[in-house]
């Protein structure tokens, strides 16, 4: 099967990173969370305060800072092909993708719009935890993945974590961030022929297939 290079673009808590982790553990696609690369800059390095506290806030990175992380997952072995979540999320960063892309010799073959209620979106995030061992995403108000006993891990039994930005005020602004800056984003790769629109707001495991079919994975899918 040939490679495929995805984007996921969506608004916080949509499911980026629970269908990119399905969809790297079917497949061996390599999911690049923009999100995660930032979370993981050392403590040792000149940016990290600037990021620490712009993440906080729910604003967005400066793009020189991203764009360096990102080419350096890039150029990394992509396995199946990548999944980039959470990035681009403004028409500049989708310029600067289109640069970056031709530097290093790859390109996109689906975006994929996740799109959410704001009201599923913030139960979301307010019940969103993390096992900080193993990655694995639960969520103690949705019903989709309730840790069997709470606040803890199924598989490492250690306490979960709550990312520092899960909170409604922080949601609030990411979300209208995602209004405003990345809502363009759509139309960008609209206009490239490959777009296309997801609702997210059902089970995870609906979402799922219907991700699977429109990348062509859904034979698969039924084989299994
Ligand atoms: P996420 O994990 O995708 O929800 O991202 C968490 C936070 O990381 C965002 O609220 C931003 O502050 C920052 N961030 C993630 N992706 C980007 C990006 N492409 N550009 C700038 N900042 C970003």
């Amino acid at each position: 099967m040939n490679k495929l290079n995805i984007v996921f673009i969506a608004p916080p808590a949509a499911g980026k990173g629970t269908f990119s982790g399905m969809l790297k553990e079917k497949y061996g696609f390599t999911h690049i969370s923009a999100g995660d690369l930032l979370r993981n800059v050392s403590p040792s390095s000149s940016v990290y305060e600037e990021v620490q506290e712009v993440m906080k806030s729910g604003g967005l990175v400066r793009e020189e800072i991203i764009i360096t992380l990102l080419k350096e997952a890039l150029s990394k072995d992509l396995g199946f092909g990548f999944i980039l979540d959470g990035f681009p999320r403004n028409l500049d960063q989708a310029f600067a993708f289109g640069d970056l892309l031709k530097e290093v010799n790859l390109s996109v073959d689906k975006a994929i719009y996740l799109d959410v209620d704001v009201d599923t979106a913030l139960k979301r995030v307010l019940g969103r935890l993390t096992c900080p061992n193993c990655k694995r995403d639960y969520n103690s108000l949705t019903g989709y993945n309730t840790p069997k006993d709470e606040g803890l891990c199924d598989d490492c039994h250690v306490s979960l974590d709550k990312r520092s930005d899960d909170n409604e005020e922080s949601f609030r602004k990411r979300y209208e961030t995602y209004m405003t800056k990345t809502q363009p984003v759509i139309k960008f790769f609209e206009d490239l022929n490959l777009l296309t629109r997801i609702d997210a707001n059902k089970d995870a495991n609906v979402t799922f297939k219907e991700i699977e079919n429109v990348l062509g994975l859904g034979e698969k899918n039924d084989n299994n």
